[in-house]
């Protein structure tokens, strides 16, 4: 437990998350209250005070009130916690999840010298990281800049997987169980409906569709059949003339048949995402994935066999009993394999996971090798791939990054569209959040539906009414 007192400022939630940063493990108490027993002290009064009180560490800052004083007390707290842990995370005092989407917005008030400074004289952002964000924001740019007021695109959420991996923290239902095994005929019967209603909401408010993704959960844990009826309910009721991009995440292999794979190949789909994690079958058997290695391999060369050309595979840094020469050797038969993208995750330690609720110090311990991982990565795809987006996720070991890296052309535009907040995505199923941005405006409103399958079936009536306000939001806009 970790004891943080705030004292007459209002930044008690960011300093929260920093110091979550440094310990995300830790759970943390904030008090406002005066109290002895506390672990840090944070209090603007003549001038911004960090007191550190932890174990044998005792150490106090105090700084002139200036300008920005949340920025001054939260370089503070990270010098203060730098030294008590030794670990300097690389994106500074820089909480945020969208880094490249905060470069972007600062360079358009401040311009693109006086952005770098903020970034690495405010912020502590290392040159390794700001360089990373800035050709990231470079490319998004060009993509964001495709967006038109009309835009949007779709979401479609398949909150179910054959089993669950340890360090995985989505609500997502593991078909092991027949209760939730025996909700999929209905589950998808349900979601058809939504596709087809949110078709004639998307042609009533006249938006253009750019892009689709159907995620999870692992979207290939519905049969072949059940999977044609979702990627059919969507061809049939959204106009496709306009749209760039339709990606399934096939995700585990252990889900993926030749049949299966038939089905998005002879639909409009035309990128599929077949995800290792991991090449380590010790290290996929310490995080419960029922696949192996070699399954990897076999669906990815399947998938080519049948045309697919566009493939991402997704890994994961610092996951459980890996090692640096682990992660290589995934990265190197990855690059091997060719996909046109590579997804390269940091390990992330939510409490909702299985790993949070075993092992959750392992974030911490496996901040230094992420790093390293991380290093190795983009040491081996630079050249070959580039970044072109990228998000960064609370409680991931060393506060590291995913990044998206593409070869020139292939890039997921949805991935861009979503993280960046370019314009509307309408989405269906569990869990799903709509989000509607104003066309000509930086206004965003969220309607979610209802987080669990059950829940969904059940509660379809309310999120048909929460749907009706996508058209009173569009009705004061003429696109
Ligand atoms: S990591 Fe993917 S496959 Fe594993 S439980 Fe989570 S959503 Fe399912």
């Amino acid at each position: 437990m970790m004891k943080l007192l705030v004292i007459n400022h209002k930044f008690h939630y960011e300093m929260e998350k920093l110091v979550r940063i440094f310990m995300p493990d830790k759970k943390i108490q904030v008090v406002y209250e005066d109290c002895d027993d506390y672990n840090l002290l944070t209090s603007v009064t003549d001038e911004i005070r960090v007191e550190m009180n932890f174990d044998s560490f005792k150490k106090t800052l105090s700084a002139p009130l200036c300008e920005d004083n949340e920025m001054q007390m939260g370089r503070m707290v990270y010098s203060l916690f730098g030294e008590y842990t030794s670990f300097y995370p690389k994106w500074g005092v820089l909480t945020g999840v969208r880094p490249s989407k905060l470069l972007i917005n600062t360079e358009k008030q401040m311009g693109r010298e006086k952005t770098e400074e903020y970034f690495k004289n405010d912020l502590l952002v290392t040159d390794e990281k700001f360089s990373l964000a800035r050709t990231v924001a470079d490319f998004e740019e060009k993509i964001i800049a495709t967006s038109k007021p009309q835009s949007m695109s779709l979401y479609i959420s398949i909150p179910f997987c054959p089993s669950r991996c340890s360090y995985c923290s989505f609500v997502s239902h593991s078909v092991e169980n027949d209760k939730a095994r025996n909700l999929l005929p209905q589950y998808v019967s349900f979601l058809e409906k939504e596709i087809a209603e949110t078709g004639e909401i998307a042609k009533k408010i006249g938006v253009e569709l750019e892009s689709i993704y159907i995620g999870g959960g692992t979207p290939t844990t519905l049969s072949a059949e059940q999977l044609k009826t979702v990627v059919d309910a969507v061809s049939n009721n959204f106009d496709l003339s306009t749209c760039n991009e339709f990606t399934v995440e096939a995700g585990r292999p252990d889900t993926i048949t030749e049949e299966k794979l038939l089905v998005l190949k002879n639909s409009p789909v035309d990128r599929i995402s077949i995800n290792p994690q991991t090449f380590n079958n010790s290290v996929l058997e310490a995080v419960s994935r029922r696949h192996t290695a070699e399954d990897t391999v076999k669906i990815f060369q399947l998938a080519r066999k049948l045309g697919f050309n566009n493939i991402n595979m997704d890994l994961i840094a610092g996951l459980p009993t890996d090692t640096l020469e682990g992660f290589k050797h995934s990265l190197d038969t990855a690059v091997t394999l060719d996909p046109e993208n590579i997804t390269i995750h940091t390990l992330a330690v939510k409490r909702a996971s299985g790993i949070g609720q075993s092992t959750p110090e392992i974030a911490v311990k496996n901040a230094t090798l992420a790093s390293k991982m991380l290093d190795y990565a983009y040491e081996k795809l630079n050249g070959k791939y580039h970044p072109y987006y990228m998000y960064r996720q609370s409680k991931s070991a060393g506060s590291l990054e995913n990044v998206g890296w593409a070869k020139d052309g292939t890039e997921c535009i949805y991935n861009i569209f979503m993280m960046e907040e370019c314009h509307t995505i309408l989405s269906c199923g569990g869990g799903a959040v709509t989000k509607l941005k104003a066309p000509y405006g930086n206004e965003i409103e969220r309607i979610f539906n209802f987080k669990y399958p059950f829940e969904y079936i059940s509660g379809y009536e309310e999120i048909r009414n929460r749907k009706k306000r996508i058209t009173e939001f569009y009705s004061t806009y003429s696109l």
